[in-house]
């Protein structure tokens, strides 16, 4: 299976081998010799992250397991807590800011009214203290703000007649979330559903990359805080480094975390 990403005649071509469960995927990818700022990588991310999903969903059907997970679908996930990377974070503000202007309106009002209703209903200590921010490695603080998070029972700002109105921008963690199951199973509070776990984490790679390239803590952003997050950060935004050197520390840390991870993914 072969992935071309951007590649122009005058650009640099780097290409990048993934074996997913024993499929291979080749990576041909334009490297433009200018600067690039955290957003400019994650199409890349969103790229492999969809190869790595739709490998692993084929091989859950070809075992005859049954994923309801789909567009459209009830939406039962979109009220639990997603945690965005910074580059993801700082994407979307920039994505968000080019939609339509009656779309942007009901998603800044969402994310308003989201915000509310997160910060007066007692958030955990942590999460007041470091704005929208959380240590995403600190896996003790994810699941105390995820408890807490299901207990506000808030849909995601993004959903809109149970339609998310960003699906081709959804974040990573949406991407990377399936059940095994059966639709009525969503329904009934998943007692017939199974998370289906993917061999790697993308949305964990660009996390690592952001962290490393800013010399700053692996960090998580709360979806509906991120245009107030990102209002915070703006100078974050503008930073800048080589687009190869992104792009090869990126396949870097997917390496570095598939041969953690039982090498269901390797590269
Ligand atoms: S971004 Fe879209 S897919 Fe993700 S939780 Fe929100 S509505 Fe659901």
């Amino acid at each position: 299976m072969a992935v071309d990403i951007g590649s122009k005649c005058d650009e640099k071509v780097s290409t990048f081998e993934l074996n997913v469960l024993n499929t291979k995927v080749n990576f041909r990818i334009g490297i433009k010799e200018n600067q690039a700022s955290l957003a400019d990588i994650v199409p890349l991310a969103r790229t492999i992250c969809t190869k790595i999903c739709n490998i692993v969903l084929q091989n859950v059907n070809s075992n005859g397991g049954k994923i309801p997970c789909r567009k459209n679908c009830s939406a039962h996930c979109c009220r639990y807590l997603v945690p965005l990377s910074v580059p993801e974070a700082l994407r979307l503000k920039k994505e968000i800011s080019e939609a339509p202007p009656e779309k942007r309106e009901l998603i800044w009002k969402g994310c308003l009214a989201a915000s509310r209703h997160i910060l007066i209903n007692k958030p955990p200590r942590k999460l007041t203290h470091q704005s929208a921010k959380v240590s995403s490695n600190e896996q003790s603080d994810l699941n105390i703000i995820s408890n807490w998070y299901r207990g506000l029972n808030l849909d995601c700002p993004f959903l809109h007649k149970n339609t998310c109105t960003i699906y081709e921008q959804r974040p990573l963690a949406c991407r990377e979330h399936y059940v095994t199951g059966s639709a009525r199973g969503c329904e009934e509070e998943h007692a017939a559903t199974k998370l289906l776990e993917m061999p790697l984490y993308v949305s964990n790679a660009l996390g690592q990359l952001a962290s490393e390239l800013e010399g700053t803590d692996v960090e998580a952003v709360i979806l509906p805080l991120v245009l107030s997050w990102c209002e915070e950060n703006k100078k974050r935004a503008e930073k800048t480094w080589p687009y190869a050197m992104m792009v090869e520390r990126l396949f870097k840390i997917i390496k570095e975390m598939a041969s953690e991870n039982s090498g269901a993914v390797t590269i």
